[in-house]
C-alpha cells in the first residue's frame, strides 16, 4: 500500500509540514551560506554577533509593537528551560495553569514540582477544548498557552479579570512558541510572551526569547531566592541588555530567526505573517469539513488553530498509514502527536510554509485515500 505513487504535478513545492522543527526558508538558508565566513565561528562577545542580537532584538519589538519599557530576553536552553526558570524567577509563590495538552501540562508539572511554591491552580479542560482563567488574589502568575501545539487549540491572550472588570493582579506568563509570530496579539495582554525559534520562525531549536512588561522585569529584578545561574533570568536579563546571552548560543540559529524576522517586518509585520497562516487555515478546514472522510478535531471554529490544524479521519481510513505514504513521497512529519493518540493528522500551518502548498497538500491526501 505504501507504493503508491503521487503524480509530480499534485505535490507541494516544499514537503515540510512538521510543527517544529518546522520547515526553514531555503532563501535564509542560502543568506546564512553567503554571510557565513564573517559571522558562523566567530565570538558571540564581539560586535559582529552582538549586532545581529541587537537586530533581532528590536526585529521583535517591531514585530509585536511592544510598547516602550518591554525588553526582549534571549536565553539558551528553548522553551522547556524557560519553564524552570519561570519557576525560580517569575512566579513568587503561587501559579495558576490552563492546561489542556501537551505543552501546557508540562509547565502545570514544573511548577507542581518547584519544592519552593505552593501547590498551583491547575484548571483543566479536555483535549480539542480549551479552559478559562479565573482571576484569583491568592495568585502571583497565570500560566496561559497561546497555541496548544499537541491538539491544535487556540486560546486568545487575554489578562484574566475579577467579575467588577479589574484586571487581575498577577503576571501573565503566556507560552507562545507555536503561536508567536502566526497569530496576532497585543501587548497589553501580557506581561511575558516566551517562545522558541523552531516554529513561526523558521529556525532551529535551543534558544528561547521572552518579551517582558515593565512589571514582568520589576519581578526578575527582585526575585532574590536562590536560582540555578543558567536558571536566573536576573542573569538573562543583564546578558540580553548587552546583546548576549549567559553561555554560547547556537550562531546558526540567531541568524535564521532574525533573518525571518526581518523578513516578516519588511512584507507588513505580524499582520502579514499572521495572514498567511489563515489563508493556509481556511483552505485546511474547509477542505476537511467538505470531505467524506475527514474532519477538523476541534469542534469550535473559533478553538481552530491558524497555527496547527488537526484533521481527524473516520475508521475507513488509517491516518498512520496516509502519513507513511506521504513521507514516502517527500511530505513528512504529518504524524498526529503520538500521545494524543487519535486516528488524525498534524499539519502545520506556520508563515513560512505557502498557502498554496497546503492545498496541494489535501490534493495528495485525496489522491492517496482514493488509492487505498
Ligand atoms: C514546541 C513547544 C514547546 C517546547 O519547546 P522546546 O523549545 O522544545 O522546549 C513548548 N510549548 C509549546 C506550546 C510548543 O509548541
Amino acid at each position: 500500500m505504501t507504493e503508491i505513487e503521487i503524480p509530480r504535478q499534485l505535490l507541494p513545492s516544499d514537503g515540510r509540514f512538521g510543527c517544529g522543527p518546522s520547515k526553514v526558508r531555503p532563501e535564509a538558508v542560502r543568506a546564512l551560506a553567503e554571510q557565513s565566513p564573517g559571522f558562523l565561528g566567530t565570538s558571540h562577545r564581539q560586535a559582529g554577533v552582538r549586532d545581529l542580537v541587537g537586530r533581532l532584538q528590536e526585529g521583535l519589538a517591531t514585530l509585536f509593537s511592544l510598547p516602550a519599557g518591554y525588553e526582549v530576553l534571549l536565553g539558551n536552553g528553548g522553551t522547556t528551560a524557560f519553564w524552570d526558570a519561570a519557576t525560580f524567577s517569575l512566579i513568587e509563590e503561587k501559579s495558576q495553569h490552563l492546561s489542556f495538552g501537551e505543552f501546557s501540562s508540562k509547565f502545570a508539572a514544573c511548577a507542581k514540582a518547584a519544592p519552593h511554591l505552593k501547590e498551583p491552580e491547575v484548571i483543566s479542560s479536555p483535549p480539542g477544548t480549551r479552559p478559562e482563567a479565573r482571576a484569583d488574589e491568592s495568585v502571583d502568575a497565570y500560566a496561559l498557552t497561546h497555541n496548544e501545539t499537541s491538539t491544535g487549540v487556540a486560546a486568545d491572550v487575554r489578562r484574566p479579570r475579577h467579575e467588577d472588570g479589574r484586571p487581575a493582579a498577577g503576571l501573565v506568563l503566556v507560552d507562545a512558541t507555536s503561536a508567536a509570530g502566526g497569530l496576532r496579539v497585543e501587548p497589553a495582554e501580557f506581561d511575558v510572551y516566551y517562545f522558541a525559534p523552531q516554529k513561526c520562525f523558521g529556525s532551529d531549536g535551543g534558544l528561547y526569547a521572552a518579551l517582558c512588561s515593565p512589571a514582568a522585569l520589576a519581578r526578575i529584578e527582585a526575585s532574590s531566592r536562590w536560582t540555578p545561574a543558567f536558571l536566573d533570568l536576573r542573569i538573562a536579563l543583564e546578558n540580553s541588555r548587552q546583546r548576549q546571552t549567559y553561555n554560547t548560543p547556537a550562531l546558526a540559529t540567531l541568524f535564521l530567526f532574525s533573518e525571518q524576522v526581518e523578513w516578516f517586518n519588511a512584507s507588513g509585520g505580524l499582520e502579514f505573517a499572521a495572514g498567511r497562516a489563515d489563508a493556509s487555515a481556511a483552505t485546511i478546514y474547509s477542505w476537511a469539513e467538505g470531505s467524506d472522510f475527514a474532519h477538523p478535531f476541534v469542534e469550535d471554529p473559533l478553538a481552530r488553530s491558524h497555527v496547527v490544524a488537526t484533521i481527524d479521519f473516520d475508521e475507513s481510513v488509517e491516518a498512520a498509514v496516509v502519513a507513511k505514504v506521504l513521507r514516502r513521497n517527500g511530505i513528512v512529519d504529518t504524524e498526529p502527536y503520538r500521545k494524543l493518540g487519535r486516528n488524525q493528522l498534524r499539519i502545520a500551518l506556520f508563515p513560512t510554509i505557502e498557502p498554496a502548498d497546503v492545498e496541494a497538500l489535501t490534493a495528495c491526501i485525496d489522491y492517496v485515500v482514493a488509492a487505498l
